[in-house]
């Protein structure tokens, strides 16, 4: 049987690594749910017991994220890709404003695309031109007239950059993926028209897909929406319309459980992931030029932390090698290559420790 012993640090940018205590605990409860006498993968979506694991979930969930009375918080299905097309079928569809998009990343580009097939859009600033590696001075932001809505990347998993300070969009709602830095920090909730996040990066694993949405927004929704389309549906059914996706959504809660009860929150979370994103930046700053950081110093995120060796056939032995001392999967994405560390939520200081001491070792034996 697998032990503890048997993990290796795994940077991989998702699905990722999950906290041990989650893990343990999924593991401890799959015969059998407390009290159920059934696995959480055998039971009715309409079942008492997963009514109480979704009230939980969406309880503890709505707790770390500030949710009040102008808010509705739901879980859906489709992944964060789904939301890049119900986005502006909801919010954009029949508007004669256009969907302005602020471009950090490829995934804010993905997002374009998908609302350019739905309805009018402007790009409000797009990196592309510097590869992604900064964000834009307020000034830069060209919004076009009244936009429907604004949307932002919270954080651009592949190339590592990460907003610190929100955009000031005036009364458009901001809406935004935070797909890869969901509950990594706390959020502000009230200036976001919508958010949404796929829960496999920090929050969970694959399969749901977490939307807060201001009540007012849900007015936009066009009538001729398919059901499963329009958030009101997930709305009036308490994000239950047919059966969810139960064990991801279980696995949701035990997550939510552990930042709330074992970390102590989003503020705690946020330190810590400052201080292990800061170990391996000083490695970078330090290395005159052996590391070079693909993103901007004021941008750099700190979930994914991604730079450069001096050649690709470095990179190549630099990853051959972290494999070998139990660091695993830190191939940058195929579209940028270079190497990315992803330092999610779950991972220990230690794994971080190991990697800047790899890290280290691995310059000082080439210079
Ligand atoms: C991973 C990711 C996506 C894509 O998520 P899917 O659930 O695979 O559709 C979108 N946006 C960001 C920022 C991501 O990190």
């Amino acid at each position: 049987m697998a032990t503890v012993a048997d993990r290796v640090f795994n940077f991989s940018a998702g699905p990722a690594v999950l906290p041990l205590a989650v893990l343990e605990r999924a593991r401890d409860e799959l015969l059998s749910l407390p009290g159920v006498g059934m696995s959480v993968l055998e039971i009715s979506h309409r079942s008492k017991a997963f009514d109480e694991i979704l009230e939980r979930t969406l309880a503890d969930l709505g707790s770390l994220i500030g949710l009040g009375d102008d808010h509705e918080l739901v879980l859906l299905q489709g992944g964060a890709s789904l939301q890049f097309a119900m986005v502006p079928l909801n919010l954009l569809a029949g508007q004669s404003a256009a969907a302005n998009y602020i471009l950090t990343g490829t995934w804010g580009k993905s997002g374009l695309k998908e609302a350019m097939r739905i309805g009018p859009t402007h790009i409000a600033w797009d990196g592309e031109q510097t590869g992604y590696d900064r964000l834009p001075a307020p000034t830069d932001i060209g919004l076009s007239e009244n936009p429907s809505f604004v949307h932002i990347t919270s954080n651009e998993t592949i190339q590592g950059v990460q907003w610190q300070q929100l955009p000031e969009v005036g009364d458009t709602p901001l809406v935004c993926d935070c797909s890869s830095d969901f509950l990594s920090r706390p959020i502000e909730l009230n200036r976001f028209g919508l958010l949404y996040a796929c829960a496999q990066k920090n929050a969970g694993i694959a399969g749901v897909t977490a939307v807060a949405i201001r009540k007012d927004l849900l007015e936009r929704s066009p009538d001729s929406l398919p059901a499963m389309l329009d958030y009101r549906t997930f709305v009036s059914k308490g994000s239950r319309p047919n059966t969810p996706p139960v064990f991801a959504i279980y696995v949701l809660g035990l997550v939510c459980d552990w930042l709330l009860r074992e970390v102590g929150g989003l503020e705690q979370m946020a330190a810590q992931n400052a201080a292990k994103a800061a170990l391996l930046y000083d490695v970078l700053d330090a290395s005159e030029g052996f590391y070079r950081g693909h993103a901007a110093a004021d941008c750099r995120s700190q979930m994914n932390v991604t730079f450069r060796l001096p050649s690709p056939e470095l990179e190549q032995v630099f990853l051959e090698e972290a494999s070998r001392h139990g660091l695993s999967d830190l191939k940058g994405h195929r579209s940028v290559g270079g190497i990315r560390a992803s330092v999610y939520n779950a991972m220990p200081e230690a794994g971080v420790l190991a990697l800047r001491d790899f890290m280290n070792d691995f310059r000082n034996a080439r210079s």
